[in-house]
């Protein structure tokens, strides 16, 4: 009940994660910016936007190699073509990725590539995938079910702690309201709950927050004045073209933009 919060201190968790020759700190109080493709489309795709990005100031790359596309006639990733490419282009950007990761039977295969695994939203309640991530020992991104009680999604991030192994850092990315004005309706409600009342990081994704790559950027700096540990941005070359949520990709220059903005924002937050 929310008559209950009150403002007793939690002491925040630091994931560490490693991102090619570095060592981020999730949690610690440096902002970290994940951007990249929604999906790993092709080679130029995926280089062009990821050189981009690194140039930028992101920290973590971001692809998609399996998708979970409410349409089966839909895009539905590379799938394990992409792995190659994704081995590639994180080592000539010297980046880590996230990556999502739908099926248990997957996560051997992803592994190696990647920095964190990424649970979906439409897999926050998959429990048997929870508790087969608790068995490996890196830091996962759980976010949260689009029609889910922040209750619910802590509960499913204690499904992967469980196991002694992984960390978790939890990220927003939406929920379904009877607003349709926008493709879901960012919850900042939770992000500032989870910040104040759990041990969990807490990282926003506004492109599937908003669904709008014109309002993206908004949502984002309200990410960061709220002292999120970070956001995650989908970026694509040619969004006319993308092969999913492109209605939502960043160009290269509203990206750009972007992270003007947020290094001034971070700063005014005391955030590194
Ligand atoms: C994604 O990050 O590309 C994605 C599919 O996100 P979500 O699970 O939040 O819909
Ligand atoms: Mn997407």
């Amino acid at each position: 009940m929310f008559s209950n919060i009150t403002d007793t201190k939690i002491s925040k968790k630091i994931v560490e994660i490693v991102s090619g020759n570095k060592n981020l700190s999730i949690g610690g109080g440096s902002f970290c910016v994940i951007a990249g493709p929604c999906s790993i489309e092709n080679e130029l795709q995926f280089s062009s936007t990821a050189n981009f990005v690194t140039k930028n100031g992101a920290q973590l790359l971001r692809g998609g190699v399996w998708k979970p596309r409410t349409s089966h006639k839909s895009f539905q990733g590379l799938g394990s073509v992409a792995l190659e490419l994704v081995k590639k282009i994180t080592t000539e950007t010297n980046q880590g990725i996230v990556s999502e990761v739908m099926d248990p039977r997957d996560i051997e295969e992803l592994y190696p590539y990647v920095s964190l695994f990424q649970v979906g939203s439409r897999n926050m309640h998959n429990y048997s995938l929870l508790k087969e991530l608790a068995q490996q020992d890196k830091p996962v991104l759980l976010k949260r079910g689009f029609a889910s009680f922040v209750d619910e999604w802590i509960k499913s991030a204690e499904y992967i702690e469980q196991g002694g192994k992984a960390s978790v850092i939890l990220c927003e990315r939406g929920i379904r309201t009877f607003e349709t004005v926008t493709r879901n309706t960012l919850d900042l409600n939770s992000v500032a709950f989870i910040k104040h009342k759990t041990h969990y990081p807490i990282i926003v994704d506004p492109s599937h927050g908003v669904g709008v790559s014109l309002l993206v950027p908004d949502l984002a700096l309200a990410a960061a004045a709220l002292g999120a540990d970070g956001i995650m941005v989908e970026v694509h070359p040619n969004p006319k073209e993308a092969l999913s949520d492109g209605p939502q990709a960043l160009t290269f220059p509203q990206f750009e933009i972007l992270m003007t903005k947020i290094n001034r924002i971070i700063e005014i937050v005391g955030q590194k």
